[in-house]
């Protein structure tokens, strides 16, 4: 399986350019900005504690262990006694889950804030931390004797639990056993008083440099215990934890073992535990960490500091998404030297060269340097790549004592050979013109979760030491791909979904689009489920579009020679060219703009009024038999719009793009390019884009959505053409839609539609009092004065109400009726049915004359012939025969509509009664009555 196959499948064949990590230029390009380092004296050999897997014998860095790795183990959880010195039958209690890591015990820490207790336990004293009493001892087996702070103890001595090992005994580690101080220690596990073994753990190895104290490494590479641990010498860690439990228990230094469950840092690559082992590594310092905003650091301090040079060079590059720049300064500025060394055979071989006598190193830059330096083993190397064991056979001449020097055995961090691509494949070492002119790079796409710290990183550092400069101009991080579920995808959990298997099942097309629906920072969730959805959602309406336009241009023989002028088209056509020319404007515009997201989505938008809007409203447009200019219109219009989408969308679905441009474009012009991914990108014309038109057109679509809202309350089907529809809104909306008034008229299948200003067109009016109020003041004239009330008309009451007051006269009292004292009643007139939204109302009128319920049950016949032309298996153009029976009404029906039901369904005979002769028969109840229809093709 190759990089470029999958891609190749996903449609961008024409990748190629890869690079391989251990090529000479790679390897010595390397060697080039390690020896830019070792000029500035960056490159130093530190020891450090490792996270380390003895089975791989190979160190991990922080970010493995960060991204991959922790599980839950159950170890056993220990309770010891570290006897204090010259205090009989005084101990601390020491918690540890590591008993290999005892033999290397050096110190005890307490929180120096914790409240600490001395108890008394049968006939002995034990001190720990007041939070710990109930889950190390039985409550009520002690007795507290006092209470002391943390910090009071510093400096206790004690006997480590492994003082007869000669490691411990050379390392001086006997005399240094004593209580530090330590903010880590938390009230939360163990005693409150932690073991601390400097050569065995992180932590304790920067304790162990703050308070200077011995460090004893117990294991060599392979997890086995080195020379000096007596009889665990030459025992594999692993099995290590029982008899050293055991050897506690014998001394009586055991107080208690019990099972403790917790998250443990596992080998990302093996599974197996990870020990923390201290080890040489060689690093590039980033310089010290000087605690102030960058602004505030000097050109002084920057020079000496790599950290603050990679920041300001990464606030050159442009983050998409823009957080990406945040992420990366935060990881600078926190983050520890690079360690660049790994413990393995093969990879990068470091070019540090090291002197065994003195201790001197030296780097080396390149080849032709390595071999002026050689005193040895050149002939052993040469016409080799630089790697073990060749490059190891060279040796050179220390320039301190003039002893021979090795390469050091180390290999370097895999991302050292990631970082220098931006240098090693676009010839730096050799043709600096050539490399100028690419150099940087347009544009990098990774996960930024994945690596801010990693490749991000290391591209950013190496061009830095190289040039001072960002190797990219624009960095584009993305999310994670995880299951429908949010959940991380893994073999062993069953979700995976190889991609292979996806592009087989799902097609290329759809994960594209999946992808590029998908907010890029937003990770991104995967499966068929999604895939089903986005098919659903877009690319089914697009090749629903597509097969439309090609059914009824092949009808009737519809070509591009038959195009129109732009003067000849309707409204509807204008109104979906501007569109399409606002579509181009924006997704060049997003694409230009590393923003496929907002580009796919307006792509969606478009098809979607195209398909609802355009072609529901053209449908009859295409249907109808003349072959007339306003046909052609729509040919033009249908043809534009889908030749242009397609070029739009040749970058996110290639495949599909690539058909549709072969049948309606290739086939029949041969002259076009041989491949939709050759054509120009659409420039958009401004002179087709009508604001104003697409602004009323919105308004149409809205009084139309709201006209069949207001229908589907009464309860009345789209296909029962009505009498009125009537719209009330402002003068602007009443102006913009006037225009539109017959495709409104049609879609919403009414004879008449009227716009007004107007409310009480559609709304009755009338005012009542507010008894709560009223009763108090006017007593028993309550009902008098609704009565009073509802005798005048409710324009004149209202006009009166909203003008200060309404003056009554009941039983000759004058009576003045304030604004809050009465509630104004709007309701739709009994007739209509209303729906309503944004200051835009529009309702329908609900009474449906005999002859509207006629031509209202024509369409119904028209729909089930139609249906039934399919089920028949005719095609689409075949002419047919009809033969029909059916109870009075619907007999009239077809001797009223019979015409435009023919010519609906291309009827050339439609008559009553069976057929002469073999027919497709349906039977279907309609309005109360049976109806029989047979048919069949014309002769
Ligand atoms: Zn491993
Ligand atoms: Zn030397």
């Amino acid at each position: 399986d190759t990089v470029e196959r999958i891609v190749g499948q996903l449609g961008s064949p024409e990748i190629g350019g890869s690079y391989f990590t251990f090529s000479d230029e790679n390897n010595y390009m390397i060697w080039a900005f390690l020896k830019k380092c070792y000029e500035r004296g960056w490159i130093y050999k530190g020891t450090d504690v490792m996270p380390w897997c003895p089975r791989c014998s190979t160190a991990l860095s922080e970010h493995e262990i960060v991204t991959e790795g922790y599980k839950e183990l159950v170890h056993p959880g220990l309770t010891l006694r570290f006897p204090l010195k010259g205090r009989v039958r005084e101990s601390l209690l020491v918690w540890t889950t590591t008993p290999w890591t005892l033999t290397s015990n050096v110190a005890a820490a307490v929180h120096p804030n914790i409240t600490y207790v001395k108890v008394k336990y049968g006939d002995e004293y034990f001190y720990l931390g007041k939070p710990a009493l109930d889950r190390i001892l039985p409550k009520g087996s002690y007795e507290i004797i006092e209470e002391i702070k943390g910090i009071e103890m510093e400096g206790w001595v004690y006997e480590g639990p492994f003082d007869e090992l000669p490691a411990q005994i050379r390392s001086g580690a006997v005399e240094a056993h004593r209580v530090i101080l330590w903010d880590g220690v938390t009230e939360e596990e163990g005693t409150c008083i932690v073991h601390i073994a400097p050569g065995c753990g992180k932590e304790d190895f920067e304790l162990g440099k703050i308070y200077a104290l011995p460090t004893i490494a117990p294991l060599d590479e392979f997890g086995v215990f080195v020379d000096g641990f007596g009889k665990y010498t030459g025992m594999h860690v692993y099995d290590s934890s029982k008899p050293i439990i055991e050897d506690l228990n014998s001394k009586g230094l055991l107080f208690k073992v019990e099972d403790y469950r917790h998250r443990y840092p596992v080998c990302w690559r093996c599974g197996n535990e990870l020990v923390f082992r201290l080890v040489d590594e060689w690093f590039i310092s980033m310089g010290k960490k000087l605690n102030k905003p960058l602004e505030e650091i000097t050109e002084e301090e920057k020079a000496q500091n790599l950290r603050y040079q990679i920041m300001e060079v990464a606030k050159k590059v442009r983050w998409i998404p823009d957080y990406g720049l945040q992420h990366e300064l935060n990881w600078l500025e926190n983050m520890e030297d690079w360690m660049i060394s790994k413990k393995r055979y093969w990879g990068l071989a470091l070019p540090i060269w090291e002197c065994q006598k003195c201790g001197n190193f030296e780097v080396i830059g390149g080849k032709e340097e390595l071999k002026a330096k050689a005193v040895e083993g050149w002939e052993i190397f040469e016409g080799h790549t630089p790697h073990r064991p060749w490059v190891d056979a060279v040796k050179i001449r220390c320039s301190k004592c003039g002893s021979l020097m090795s390469r050091i055995p180390d290999v370097g961090n895999p991302w050292l050979d990631a970082g220098i691509v931006a240098y090693s494949t676009i010839r730096y070492r050799f043709d600096r013109e050539y490399w100028r002119k690419w150099f940087p790079a347009e544009f990098v796409c990774e996960s930024l979760p994945g690596q801010f710290r990693n490749w991000f990183y290391a591209m950013l550092a190496m061009s830095t030491v190289m040039e001072g400069e960002p190797p990219f101009k624009v960095c584009f991080g993305h999310g994670l791909v995880l299951d429908e579920q949010g959940r991380e995808m893994h073999k062993s959990w069953g979700n995976v979904i190889w991609f292979d298997e996806a592009a087989e099942k799902m097609g290329a097309d759809v994960m594209r689009w999946i992808y590029c629906t998908t907010r890029p920072e937003q990770n991104l969730l995967f499966g068929y489920k999604r895939a089903e959805e986005v098919k659903k959602r877009f690319l089914i309406p697009l090749w629903n579009i597509y097969s439309f336009f090609v059914t009824y241009a092949n009808l009737d023989e519809w070509s591009p020679k038959n195009l129109v002028t732009y003067e000849s088209l309707s409204l509807l056509d204008k109104w979906a060219l501007s569109k399409l020319n606002v579509l181009i404007k924006d997704v060049t515009r997003y694409l230009e703009d590393f923003n496929p997201y907002d580009a796919a989505i307006a792509i969606e938008k478009f098809v979607d009024e195209l398909s609802t809007w355009y072609i529901r409203r053209s449908r009859r447009r295409f249907w109808k038999s003349e072959r007339d200019e306003d046909k052609n219109a729509a040919y033009t219009t249908l043809y534009t719009c889908l030749t242009t989408l397609i070029k739009l969308l040749a970058p996110f679905i290639p495949f599909l793009t690539e058909e549709i441009y072969q049948n309606i474009v290739r086939s029949v012009n041969p002259n076009a390019s041989e491949s939709i991914h050759h054509n120009e990108w659409p420039t958009a014309d401004e002179s087709i884009i009508d604001e104003d038109l697409m602004r009323d057109m919105d308004l149409a679509v809205k009084v139309c959505s709201l006209g069949r809202s207001a229908r589907n309350k009464a309860g009345i089907k789209l296909r029962q053409p009505l009498l009125e529809a009537k719209v009330v809104a402002s003068e602007d909306v009443v102006r913009r839609v006037e225009k539109l008034k017959s495709i409104i008229m049609d879609e919403l299948n009414v004879k008449r539609l009227s716009l007004t200003t107007q409310r009480s067109e559609l709304f009755n009016y009338s005012i009542k009092i507010i008894p709560e109020i009223l009763g108090k003041k006017y007593g028993k004239l309550l009902p008098k004065i609704q009565e009073a009330i509802e005798k005048m008309s409710a324009e004149e009451a209202i006009a009166a109400v909203k003008s200060g007051g309404l003056s009554l006269s009941v039983e000759g009292r004058e009576i003045r009726l304030l604004p809050e004292e009465i509630r104004i009643v709007e309701e739709p007139k009994d007739d209509y049915s209303i729906s309503e939204e944004d200051n835009v109302i529009v309702g329908v009128y609900k009474v449906i004359p005999e002859n509207l319920k006629l031509e209202g049950l024509a369409r119904d016949i028209v729909r089930r012939i139609q249906n039934q032309r399919k089920e028949a298996g005719f095609n689409i153009a075949d002419h047919i025969e009809t033969y029909y029976e059916a109870g009075p009404i619907l007999t009239e029906v077809f001797e009223s509509f019979g015409d435009y039901i023919a010519a609906e369904t291309l009827s050339v005979v439609m008559r009553r009664g069976a057929p002469p002769g073999e027919a497709h028969s349906a039977t279907y109840s309609l309005a109360g009555e049976i109806l029989r229809i047979w048919l069949r093709k014309a002769a």
